[in-house]
C-alpha cells in the first residue's frame, strides 16, 4: 500500500506531493472541527502552514499580502510555545499549534516541500498518532523535484539539558553511515509506562511500522485539570492513550509494546524536522519533551562548527553498484 513512499529512502532530490489532498478532524485543544489540506510546493519552499481562516482579501495584490501574513514557515526559530505540543508563530503574530505529528510524518517519508492549509489555530489530532497523516501522504503520492536534497551531518556532539533530562545529537562512529538513528528513553513513576526505550534507524519502512502508529498519552488525573484550564477540550479515548494508576484505560490497550517511548520518538523526529532536512547522525534523548526537542533543533543551527550540510547520497544505488 505504501510502496510509493519508499522512494524517499534513497532519493537524492527534494520531494513534494503529486496532488493535493484534504482531511478533517478535531483540534485537541479547541475541541472544534479542523479542516486541513496538503498541497504540493516547488523545490526550496520548505514546509509552510497557512491559516486560511484568517484570509481576508479582495484584490489580487491584497491577496498576495494577505497570504504572506497568514503563512508560517516551519523552522526552529518560529517555535513560541511547547506546552502540550509545538506551536509556531510568524512575524505577524499568527500561530499554528500541534504541528509535531504531521511534521513527523513528513520526516518519516521525506517530504521536503509542502503547503499545509488549515482553517483553525491547530492541526487536527486525528487518532493521536501519525498514521492517518501517513495514509493521507500516501494518497497524495510523492513527486521528486529537480533540486538536490541536503542533510545536516553531525560532526561533534551537541547537547541540551534540563535537570535530569537531556538530548544529544552525536556523530556516527562509522564515517560511511548516512542514516539518522534515534534512541529515546522514558522513565515514568506510573508502572503502566515505567522505563521504556525506542531505538531505530529512520527509514520510511521503519517509520511506518514502528513509529507512526504510536499514540500520544496522558494521565486520567490530568484530564480534568486540563479541561478546567480550557486545554485538551477535544481529547478522548479516540485520540490518546489514557493512563490511570498502573492501568491503560483504553479498551483496545496498546498498539505496540513500547508505544510510549515510540510516541516520544515520533515527537522528537517531528520537532527536529523543523530544521527542514534530515539529520545524519545519532539523536539520543532521556525523558524528552517538545521543549527539549526544539531546543536541540535550535542548538544544531546555533553550532555551525559542529554540523555540516551534505548532499544526500543514493546509498542504495551505491550499495547495488558494490554488489554488482
Ligand atoms: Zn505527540
Amino acid at each position: 500500500m505504501f510502496d510509493q513512499l519508499d522512494i524517499s529512502s534513497s532519493v537524492t532530490k527534494e520531494v513534494t506531493f503529486k496532488s493535493s489532498i484534504a482531511c478533517e478532524g478535531i483540534g485537541l485543544h479547541c475541541g472544534e472541527k479542523v479542516r486541513m489540506k496538503l498541497l504540493p510546493a516547488p523545490a526550496g519552499t520548505g514546509i509552510i502552514f497557512r491559516r486560511i481562516d484568517l484570509l481576508t482579501c479582495n484584490s489580487l495584490d491584497a491577496q498576495a499580502d494577505s497570504l504572506n501574513q497568514i503563512s508560517i514557515h516551519a523552522s526552529p526559530a518560529a517555535v513560541t510555545s511547547t506546552q502540550l505540543g509545538t506551536t509556531l508563530t510568524n512575524e505577524f503574530g499568527i500561530e499554528i499549534s500541534t504541528v509535531e505529528h504531521l511534521m513527523s510524518a513528513f520526516a518519516g517519508c521525506g517530504v521536503d516541500n509542502a503547503i499545509v492549509e488549515v482553517d483553525n489555530a491547530e492541526l487536527p489530532i486525528m487518532d493521536g498518532s501519525a498514521e492517518p497523516f501517513l495514509a493521507l501522504i500516501e494518497k497524495a503520492g510523492l513527486r521528486i523535484l529537480n533540486r538536490p536534497r541536503f542533510a545536516w551531518r553531525i560532526k561533534e556532539k551537541i547537547s541540551v539539558h534540563d535537570g535530569d533530562r537531556w538530548a544529544y545529537a552525536l556523530p556516527h562512529n562509522d564515517e560511511e553511515d548516512t542514516t539518522q538513528a534515534i534512541d529515546v528513553l522514558v522513565d515514568y513513576v506510573d508502572p503502566a509506562i515505567g522505563k521504556q526505550r525506542a531505538s531505530l534507524h529512520v527509514s520510511p519502512q521503519a517509520y511506518r511500522e514502528h513509529v507512526a502508529p504510536a499514540r500520544t498519552f496522558c494521565y486520567l488525573s490530568d484530564v480534568e485539570a486540563m479541561h478546567a484550564r480550557g486545554l485538551a477540550l477535544g481529547g478522548s479515548y479516540e485520540n490518546a492513550i489514557v493512563v490511570n494508576n498502573g492501568q491503560i484505560e483504553n479498551k483496545g490497550g496498546l498498539r505496540l509494546e513500547n508505544e510510549f517511548a515510540l510516541h516520544k520518538a515520533l515527537d522528537l523526529l517531528g520537532d527536529l524536522y523543523l530544521l527542514g532536512r534530515p539529520i545524519q547522525g545519532k539523536v539520543t534523548a532521556f525523558k524528552p519533551g517538545h521543549d527539549m526537542n526544539t531546543r536541540l533543533a535550535r542548538a544544531i543551527l546555533d553550532n555551525p562548527d559542529k554540523v555540516e550540510l551534505v548532499s544526500v547520497i543514493d546509498t542504495e544505488a551505491a550499495d547495488a553498484r558494490e554488489l554488482a
